[in-house]
């Protein structure tokens, strides 16, 4: 199953904690939407000298829209990518379309705009439902327009709809993350993406609590947190099937799938990656200069031919995070003995202590491993 991700960089403001790859200037809207179409032209060119296209000649069964914030761009501007996809890439009919949007960008308007270019499946950076948290994370909504974006698309026919919230923030009380937990059970939503705060390096969040501005968000907490949302998960029968990711019956996303499973997907945009052919590429993660170098001819990105120890650690990664887990008959199949042998001894501890369980030749996290889970993957990582 192939995949397509665009990345849009822009932004109305920076959130304090976020250290993604944005700008929140306007002024490279359309200069930036011209690269992205000609590297998509440029990209379908090169995948004609593979065998299958790299895996691209059978249709693209997803697309997602993410950043930054891919509602900061004007509908028509977003239409002008999805026409050039379309014109490159076959659609299967069945593609899954997300697009991610802040509160603050939603109207009738655009929801219907989107849904007219076959967006079918929305996800929504709530992050609280609560005042006070969307205040320390710097956030742009208040919860009122929070709720009101999410009844305004469900109005406006969008049935596969995700939200994603933020626990461990200091100020959070055990209270109010299951109420914003409740919120979302209560709201009949399909898929919840849970995400723990941290603190990234050179973030304004850092530079503030380094200042003693705001508090620092505590561990014990951050586990408290988790626990309630295994617990309410659990409870409303909802499928837990990657560590940060939730869903009812049949709304697993099919993008995120597609990277856990190691399907080929390929990224438009500054600091996008592509994987396909056992290679990995990434685009310059500067919005200035990848529309330069586009406009001018020049390399816009890099790549790596995949070993086997990479390819065997970025298996044990992803797969160890989902529900299915890492399977041994197919580390033991595709990979050389050692690898086989190696995650046999490290994972043996682990077993042991109730942290990981082999189902049918399968390791999965237990709910107690889940807590652990980097450091449980990297210690499943060949490293010499
Ligand atoms: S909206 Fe998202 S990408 Fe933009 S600054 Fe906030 S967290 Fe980062």
């Amino acid at each position: 199953m192939a995949g397509i991700y665009i990345h849009i960089p822009f932004c109305r403001k920076a959130c304090h904690y976020c250290n993604f790859h944005f700008s929140t200037s306007k002024k490279l809207h359309q200069a930036y939407v011209d690269a992205l179409i000609k590297e998509i032209s440029l990209k379908k060119d090169k995948l004609k000298q593979l065998p299958a296209e790299g895996g691209f000649d059978k249709g693209i069964k997803s697309l997602y829209f993410g950043g930054g914030t891919p509602s900061q761009l004007p509908p028509d501007e977003l239409k002008r990518i999805t026409d050039s996809l379309r014109c490159h890439f076959g659609w299967d009919n069945d593609i899954e379309f997300t697009l991610e949007a802040n509160p603050d960008d939603i109207s009738a308007e655009v929801l219907n705009a989107w849904r007219d270019m076959g967006v079918n499946r929305l996800s929504l950076g709530i992050q609280s439902f609560k005042e006070k948290d969307l205040k320390y994370l710097g956030r742009q909504h208040n919860a009122a327009l929070a709720e009101r974006a999410i009844n305004l698309a469900r109005d406006t026919g969008y049935n596969n709809i995700n939200i994603d919230l933020i626990y461990g923030i200091p100020e959070q009380t055990t209270k109010d993350w299951e109420e914003n937990l409740e919120m979302f059970i209560s709201l009949n939503l399909q898929h919840l993406s849970a995400y723990c705060l941290t603190v990234e390096p050179r973030t304004p969040l850092h530079v503030l609590i380094n200042k003693e501005k705001k508090n620092k968000p505590s561990e014990q907490q951050a586990v408290r947190h988790f626990e309630i949302l295994l617990k309410v998960a659990h409870a409303n029968n909802m499928i837990h099937y990657e560590i940060s990711n939730f869903c009812f019956e049949n709304y697993y996303s099919k993008h995120n799938l597609g990277y856990w499973q190691r399907k080929p997907y390929l990224g438009f945009g500054a600091s996008a990656h592509s994987f396909y052919a056992q290679m990995r590429s990434w685009n310059v993660a500067n919005t200035s200069v990848y529309i330069k170098n586009i406009a001018e001819g020049n390399t816009f990105s890099e790549e790596e031919q995949l070993d086997e120890k990479t390819r065997y650690n970025e298996y044990v990664l992803t797969a160890l995070r989902t529900l299915w887990g890492c399977d041994m008959d197919y580390v033991k199949n595709i990979f050389d003995s050692r690898f086989y042998n190696y995650l046999v001894k490290q994972s043996g501890k682990y077993l042991e202590q109730g942290l990981l369980s082999n189902t049918n030749h399968f390791l999965v996290l237990t709910d107690k491993g889940k807590l652990f889970a980097d450091g449980i993957s990297a210690d499943l990582f060949m490293v010499d």
